[in-house]
């Protein structure tokens, strides 16, 4: 028989969201158990993303992801400041090129207004170019909330703090079957002759958290993947002082100006459903790219290069509208205290400590 050891908390996946969670929940439980499959922490969407600290203004009033990214952006801020971990509070411009679009920029300040985002302030082509001399527009709205961060910073973090808790830690464990019996889950590994086993499951599986939830019996999840590419330049390095964004579009935020902490800049992501996690670049998207980008700047396009991949785990299907985060205890289900965290897209990367704080009134 093989040896089963017993948790507080058993979290799945070591993303940032795997990590906040486990880093939060070390400091009230004795033994808290982090698994995950890959040899290290954030090796899927928690590494593969634009590193922005977002400030609210997009998504629904009273959604998840409205009131955990407003809580998060404070939040990672206190976080980065508190452990020395690089960030820059930059702001970020919402950039129209034809001035027919201001109704669209009004209403997205607007929106952001009811969520409570502070300082937003719609800006004249003038005013722009006074800001950033290099962006062509025809007005803006700016956002001084927003940052980037070094995410891996914060995943190093939280991983030491989690480990310092006495929290587990461990790689290189597939989950591959979870029991549900009389309140308790019993958790197998890929490869592994020991089981663990705890009252508590939390599934912050990222692309595959619809596969761990049908481990244990609840099959109503089903993830669509949504790729996003990147590219680069060495080009106008510390001459571009806040991220450009454009409008939002149905699926994504929009192909936007991505800033480095060293001061360089790179493209994307763009935004289009595929059928596998494959994290490979399709040069086909090259003009495309350039095209959004010279909306903006005058950038040849010998100076573009590629750069990385990531990939969105989204609720929302292709042509049907965007989706909360999904953040339930499965209980009337049959399942209770087994925690689903589905469809953590953006921005899920900024909202990782409030979601993690939020596990508190979650867990019974
Ligand atoms: C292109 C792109 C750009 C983005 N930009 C931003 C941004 O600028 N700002 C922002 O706030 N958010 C952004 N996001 C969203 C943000 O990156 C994610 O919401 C966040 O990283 C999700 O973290 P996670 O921990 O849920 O997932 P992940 O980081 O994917 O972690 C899940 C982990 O679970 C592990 N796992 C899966 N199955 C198993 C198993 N069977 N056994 C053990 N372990 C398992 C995986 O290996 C993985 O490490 C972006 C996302 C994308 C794709």
């Amino acid at each position: 028989m093989s040896d089963s050891y017993r948790f507080d908390a058993i979290i799945i996946g070591a993303g940032i969201v795997g990590l906040a969670i486990a880093q939060r929940l070390s400091k009230n439980f004795d033994s808290i158990l982090l698994v995950e499959k890959e040899e290290s922490f954030g090796r899927h969407v928690s590494s593969r993303n634009s590193e922005v600290i977002h400030s609210g203004i997009y998504y629904p009033q009273n959604s998840l992801k409205a009131r955990l990214c407003i809580a998060g952006n404070k939040m990672l801020v206190d976080f980065a400041r508190k452990y020395a971990i690089h960030h820059k509070n930059c702001g970020k411009l919402v950039v129209i090129s034809d001035p027919s679009d201001k109704a669209k920029l009004e209403s997205l300040m607007e929106n952001g207004i009811k969520n409570g985002v502070e300082g937003l302030q719609l800006l004249t082509e003038g005013e722009v170019k006074k800001k950033e001399p290099h962006i062509k527009s025809a007005g803006a709205l700016w956002v001084p909330s927003a940052g980037i961060i070094d995410s891996h910073g914060v995943m190093q973090k939280l991983e030491y703090l989690t480990k310092s808790n006495e929290g587990v830690v461990v790689y290189n464990s597939e989950v591959t079957d979870i029991q549900f019996n009389a309140g308790n889950y019993t958790v197998s590994f890929r490869d592994l002759d020991y089981t663990a086993s705890s009252a508590i499951v939390i599934n912050s599986a990222g692309l595959w958290c619809d596969a761990i939830s049908k481990m244990v019996g609840i099959t109503d999840y089903q993830l669509h993947i949504c790729k996003g590419e990147y590219y680069k330049t060495s080009l106008y390095r510390h001459q571009i002082n806040s991220l450009i964004y454009p409008l939002p579009t149905d699926i994504s935020l929009g192909l936007h100006i991505v800033l480095h902490l060293d001061g360089t800049i790179g493209f994307g992501p763009n935004a289009y459903y595929v059928d596998e996690i494959d994290y490979s670049m399709d040069d086909t998207h090259k003009n495309t790219f350039l095209t959004h980008i010279n909306r903006f700047l005058d950038l040849p396009e010998e100076a573009l290069t590629e750069d990385f991949t990531g990939i969105r785990p989204k609720i929302q299907a292709p042509g049907t509208p965007s989706q909360d985060f999904i953040i339930v205890n499965e209980k009337e289900k049959g399942y209770p205290n087994f925690i689903n965290l589905i469809g953590i897209e953006s921005p899920g990367l900024t909202a990782a400590l409030a979601i993690a704080e939020y596990m508190k009134d979650i867990i019974d």
